[in-house]
This record gives C-alpha cells, structure tokens and sequence, in this order.
C-alpha cells in the first residue's frame, strides 16, 4: 500500500480506516462468540500494521517501535482482543527479527510481517522467569542437529496448527533456548482454554510439548544470546503492550461521548471526566513516543514498567468511568462499555501483570536505594 511524505501518518490513517470497517461491526463477536478475525488480520497485515518498527528489507515499514505501539493502539481503540492478535503478531516478528538466525529471517519474517503466517508469542514465562518469579515450564534436551522440548505453556493467543509460536525452554546442560514452534508439529497439542471473560476470539490455547523436535533452522537465539535478548526486548513487548492500553481508553472515551449525546446533564457530576481521562491518555501517549527511543536501555527499563503499570491503571480507571456515564444501557451484556472493562482487566493481568509490575517496580528500587 502506498504511503503518504509522512508515512506514519499514513500507516495509521490505513489503520484505523481498516479497523472500522472489518472491527468495529464485530468487536462484540470477537470478545464473546470466539469469533477469529482473520479477515481483518490479513488486511490489517497487509497494509503494515505487524512490521512498524522492522526495516524494509526484512519486510517491514521501516518506522519505529513509537510507531508500533500507536498502530496497536489504533486497533485497540475499536477492538481489544484484535489489538492484542496484532500485538502477538508483531511481537513474533519482532523476536525473530531481534535473533541471531539470519536464515529463518530471510525465510519467515516476511510472512511474520503481514501476517501469512500467524504467530504466537509465548515469552509469558520466560519474561517471568527473568523477572525471578517462576521457574521455565519447558525443557529441551539436544536431538541430532535440533533439540526436543517437553513441558506446558498454560496460556499462548493466535495459535492455531497453520500458525507458528516463540517461547523459550530451560536447555538440559543449561542456559535458555529461544524457538520457534510450527502449530502443527508432531508431539504439540493445542487445547482451547475454557470460555473466558472476555477475548474469546483470540485462538488462545494452552500448549502441551510431548517431545517437539525444533531443528537448529527454528532457533530464534541459543544460549550464548537468548538472555540478552529477552533483556533487550523486554522493554520493546511492555512499549508496544502500551498501545493496548491506550486503545482502550480510547475505546472507553468513545463511549463516554456517546453516553453524553443523552445524559450529559447528569454525567457533569460524575467524578472522572472525559477531559481528564483525556488528558492522562495524552500525557502516556507522549511518554510511550519518548521511552520508544530507549526501549533496551536498561537505564530506562524502570520508567517503561512505570508507564506499563500506569496505562493499565488508566484502562480501569476509563473502563469503570466508561460503564458509570452508559448507566443503565451499559450494564447490558453486549453494551461495549462491558466490552471495554474485560478488555481492560486482560490488559491489567496479561504479562507483565500489575502485581508482577508493582513487584519488580519495588525490587528495582530497593537496588537503586542500596547501591545509593
Ligand atoms: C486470555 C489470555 C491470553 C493470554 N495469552 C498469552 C500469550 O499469548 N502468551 C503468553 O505468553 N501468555 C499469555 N497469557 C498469560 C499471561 O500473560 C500471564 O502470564 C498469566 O495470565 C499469568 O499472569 P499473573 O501474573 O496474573 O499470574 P497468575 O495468574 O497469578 O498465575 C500464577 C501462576 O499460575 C500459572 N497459571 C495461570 N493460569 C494457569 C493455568 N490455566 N494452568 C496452569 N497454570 C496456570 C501462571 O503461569 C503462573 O505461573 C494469557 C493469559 C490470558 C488470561
């Protein structure tokens, strides 16, 4: 698709034009009926919206993290579990991309990038595991030129067999493997977790591992260079999460207007306004464009948990403001203003999770107070 001088401008224009028409009809099929959106996917894909941030050569739109996390946004502002989809995406893309497996990027990130190819990303648990709050549920033992990896992944979104995933497994001589897993390899069963509150169409499983073989041509980093990595691009999953966040305020401010076309009088004395809401949804969109730029300065990984940790108390906060100004039509089921509070409760306890954020947000400041 062509792009505009100001190509990001572009982008998002395609975005959010994408996002009405395939989205905003089935936002509430998407969360409730586990309807896949992957019509929408396909076009979303193919317009950029997985591939901001990879340069062009690997097939992406040569932009910036800043970039991704406002595409994310965008999608997110009409429908939460598409803008996560989109997020899980480009976080594969942006883990192959970040590996040091030249040919599996020659070979996959292209259809990573607009979305031929579905992708996972199961680094929930690795990211934890650095995090120091749980131990590696998947182990790998070598096997001819590949390895074998066994253990359980509870939750993985956008998986299905014709897709592909990234997690990480506890090497048996040690150290961490990072890999990519074919939906459909022997050995892997994908078992649709029970209805959920919200984000039904998010093809989320939890994945059994019985002996997978990956060959050496699906390892996305070995143990020489998986830890750094993950420690670099930490800070790029938690940025480009943000939009998630953002795009449901954005959701709920929506919804605030439309409640006010009829209840304005009585709305005025409710205690969050639209402005305010607004005014903090502006002041972490800046701070997303900022820290995008220091995404794997470790310096700045404390500030990126902060802001984290503070759009997902933001998302609460305009879900519950939401639901107060629809009133009554709100607490009906379908109303999107219920849409809007699942969707805000996922972002708040999907990895990195308030309480693992407010967790490692208090250890990094005990560290800072020692070291002072
Ligand atoms: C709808 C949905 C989609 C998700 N998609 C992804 C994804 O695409 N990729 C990804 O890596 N993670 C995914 N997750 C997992 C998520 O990111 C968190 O890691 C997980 O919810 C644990 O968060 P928590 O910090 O609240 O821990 P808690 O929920 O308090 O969990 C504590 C421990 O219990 C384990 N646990 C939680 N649920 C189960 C279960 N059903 N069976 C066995 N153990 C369990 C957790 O892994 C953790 O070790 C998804 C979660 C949900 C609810």
């Amino acid at each position: 698709m062509a792009r505009t001088p100001d190509r990001k401008a572009g982008l998002l224009a395609d975005v959010r034009a994408l996002a009405e028409q395939h989205l905003a009809p089935h936002a509430g099929a998407i969360d409730t009926e586990a309807r896949y959106p992957a019509a929408a996917l396909r076009a979303l894909g193919a317009a950029g919206a997985f591939a901001a941030a990879l340069p062009a050569s690997q097939g992406g739109q040569d932009l910036d993290l800043a970039a991704q996390a406002a595409v994310i946004d965008a999608i997110s502002a009409v429908c939460g579990c598409s803008g996560f989809l989109a997020w899980s995406q480009a976080a594969a893309a942006a883990t192959v991309a970040f590996g040091d497996n030249p040919a599996l990027q020659q070979a996959l990130l292209p259809e990573l990038a607009d979305g031929r190819l579905g992708a996972g990303s199961g680094l929930s648990n690795a990211l934890r595991h650095l995090a120091g709050l749980e131990s590696l549920r998947l182990g790998a033992r070598h096997s001819g030129e590949g390895y074998l990896i066994s253990g359980v992944l509870p939750w993985i979104s956008n998986i299905a067999p014709g897709h592909v995933f990234i997690s990480a497994a506890a090497l048996e001589d040690g150290g961490l493997l990072l890999f990519l897993a074919r939906g459909n390899a022997n050995g892997l069963a994908l078992e649709p977790c029970p209805p959920l509150a919200g984000l039904n169409g998010s093809l989320t499983h939890t994945c059994r591992l019985a002996e997978v073989y990956v060959p050496a041509a699906d390892v996305v980093a070995g143990p020489e260079t998986s830890t750094a990595l993950l420690l670099r691009l930490r800070g790029w999953l938690a940025l480009s999460q943000t939009g998630l966040g953002l795009g449901i305020v954005d959701g709920c401010l929506h919804d605030i207007r439309e409640a006010g076309h009829t209840q304005a009088e009585l709305n005025r004395h409710l205690p969050e306004q639209e402005d305010t809401l607004a005014a903090a949804l502006h002041s972490a969109r800046e701070r997303t464009r900022r820290l995008a730029a220091q995404f794997d300065d470790p310096a700045a990984y404390a500030d990126v948990l902060r802001l984290r940790a503070r759009s997902a108390e933001l998302a609460l906060r305009a879900a519950t403001a939401a639901l107060l100004h629809a009133g009554s039509r709100g607490y009906q089921l379908r109303h999107p203003a219920q849409r809007r509070l699942r969707e805000a409760g996922f972002f708040a306890i999907v990895t990195p999770a308030l309480k693992q954020l407010h967790k490692e947000l208090a250890q990094l400041e005990r560290g800072s107070r020692r070291a002072a």
